[in-house]
């Protein structure tokens, strides 16, 4: 146990984050550099190390969270590290992005703020990062196996490094022009630098992982064909169409799906860009979909200078704490304050967008909205409550409908579809096609990094049973499993 009497005598501190009004002027992660270490030992320090960690079922991944919380509190970071990855390929993504539902299941939380897991984590493995910890680890000998793997976000890259790692020859196939997934496109610089993601890819490559960019399997290559090619696939091509707004005044210019707004601004930051083809820059912005990637559209229209931002949910506004359906140690849906949040717009609850209104150019100009209220169980609107809101730039994050099917993907490999619309798969991660797998969004639905982590290494676990009969890769998780997580 890390400090018999941390968690009576320390109060929870987390990460400080700097001035609003200095980083909206920038990209870098809203975080001040170097604020946690002196403080991190001490907040390890609160874990009870309980005889039923709860935590443990609350990650995902089942990281090892009070043997790591041991580690730190003593400064013993290259064990910390040691542990940490035992579970986790890539704690610095979690560490950055992840909601955090250990802290939601830490026994701590029922009667006091949770150890703050998450800070812990992310001090763990910047720290060996800084200190040359992370190393590559290629495999002592090859099996002669092959293994292509589609789609290079979290589940295709540690479905990758796990197989790489167990001596199989991997190839990642992306269709952007960058490897990371929504980690790279999506996923904005000031939640988490891009410099998290290079050095992981090298270490991969160093490892003997391959990565073929500008590919799109269905398009550029036959999945039946290269079914063929590989003695295995993995399919981690994420769950990337987003749902729509069918409403009048849709086709207006300056109303875009999140993932058309996002992503230009992470290609500014790559230097692909000086200025981002759409912009928020002067003007009023309505961001629709009050979730997290909402909140990352609310933080990169107030970086690019908006005149003011307004985010809509269709939803009422979450309560502050549990509510008798959100026991300990579920994780809860509250109301959630985002660092983009911090740095101003506002946000509006239980309202829905009847049309759009445009000028004589057909730009975007105003979004009319309605109040809406449950009734018996039913969205109803509320008479009497339509209202006109400045809009010239509108983004969609509604979130995802599924898998991409507007190219042979599915189609090619003969892949079968659950009800949800995402690709069906057993609980080794096999789909209905010998020797294809499936991790991740693509066949989870749009959920979290964490998820996706934990479903890449979970179905390297099913593929090296397929090529070689058994396997002592883990699995941490099964597909109908879902814990006491989100
Ligand atoms: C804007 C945004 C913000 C988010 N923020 C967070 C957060 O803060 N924390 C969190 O936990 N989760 C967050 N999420 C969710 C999280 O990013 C996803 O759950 C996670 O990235 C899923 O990983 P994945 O590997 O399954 O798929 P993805 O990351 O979507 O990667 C799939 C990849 O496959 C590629 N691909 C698709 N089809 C093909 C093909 N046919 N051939 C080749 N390549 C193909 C795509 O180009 C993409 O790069 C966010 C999501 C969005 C959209
Ligand atoms: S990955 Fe997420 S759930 Fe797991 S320990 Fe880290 S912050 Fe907690």
């Amino acid at each position: 146990m890390a400090d018999p009497k941390g968690f009576l005598t320390t109060g929870r501190e987390v990460a400080e984050t700097r001035p609003v009004a200095e980083r909206v002027k920038d990209w870098n992660e809203v975080y001040v550099p170097g604020s946690l270490l002196p403080i991190i030992s001490k907040q390890a320090g609160r874990c009870m190390d309980c005889g039923i960690p709860f935590c443990h079922n609350g990650c995902p991944l089942g990281n090892l969270i009070p043997e790591w919380n041991d580690y730190a509190y003593r400064e013993d970071w290259s064990a910390a590290s040691e542990r940490l990855h035992a579970t986790n390929n890539f704690p610095e993504f979690t560490g950055r992005l992840c909601p955090a539902p250990c802290e939601s299941a830490c026994v701590l939380g029922i009667n006091q703020p949770p150890v703050t897991i998450k800070n812990v984590e992310v001090s763990i493995i910047d720290k060996a990062w800084d200190s040359g910890d992370v190393t590559p680890q290629p495999p002592e000998r090859l099996s002669g196996k092959t293994v292509a793997v589609i789609g290079s976000g979290p589940a295709g890259l540690a479905a990758a490094q796990q197989l790489t790692r167990a001596g199989h020859t991997v190839a990642v196939y992306e269709r952007a022009d960058r490897i990371g997934g929504l980690l790279r496109y999506g996923i904005p610089e000031f939640k988490m630098e891009k410099v998290h993601i290079n050095r992981r890819i090298e270490q991969m490559r160093a490892e003997g992982t391959k990565f073929r960019t500008e590919v799109e399997i269905g398009r550029d290559i036959d999945a039946a064909k290269l079914r063929r090619r590989y003695d295995a696939v993995v399919i981690a091509a994420g769950a990337t169409v987003s749902r729509d707004l069918p409403v009048p005044g849709r086709e207006l210019k300056g109303i875009h799906f999140a993932m058309e707004y996002l992503p230009l601004a992470n290609k500014v930051q790559e230097g692909d860009f000086v200025a981002p083809p759409i912009t928020a820059e002067g003007k009023h912005v309505v961001v629709i979909g009050g979730g997290d990637t909402g909140a990352d559209c609310v933080g990169t229209a107030h970086r690019q200078g908006a005149a003011s931002v307004t985010q809509l949910e269709i939803m009422p506004r979450p309560g502050e704490e549990r509510n008798a359906n959100q026991p300990w140690p579920t994780f809860p849906m509250l109301y959630k304050v985002t660092s983009a949040h911090e740095e101003g717009g506002e946000r509006i609850y239980s309202v829905s967008t009847t049309h759009f209104e445009g000028d004589e150019d057909g730009n975007v100009q105003f979004l009319h909205l309605v109040e809406v209220e449950f009734k018996d169980g039913k969205l109803e609107q509320k008479p009497g409550t339509e209202r006109k809101i400045p809009a010239q730039l509108v983004t969609l994050a509604m979130g995802f409908t599924g898998t991409d099917q507007s190219n042979g993907l599915v189609r090619q490999f003969g892949l079968e579809l659950d009800e949800r619309g995402n690709i069906a798969r057993d609980a080794d991660y096999a789909t209905n096609v010998d020797g294809v797998f499936v991790a991740g969004d693509a066949g989870r639905g749009q959920s979290l990094i964490v998820w996706a982590i934990a479903e890449g290494r979970s179905a390297a676990r099913g593929v090296d049973r397929y090529l070689t009969g058994a396997s002592e890769l883990p699995a941490p998780i099964r597909p109908t499993d879902r814990a006491l997580t989100v």
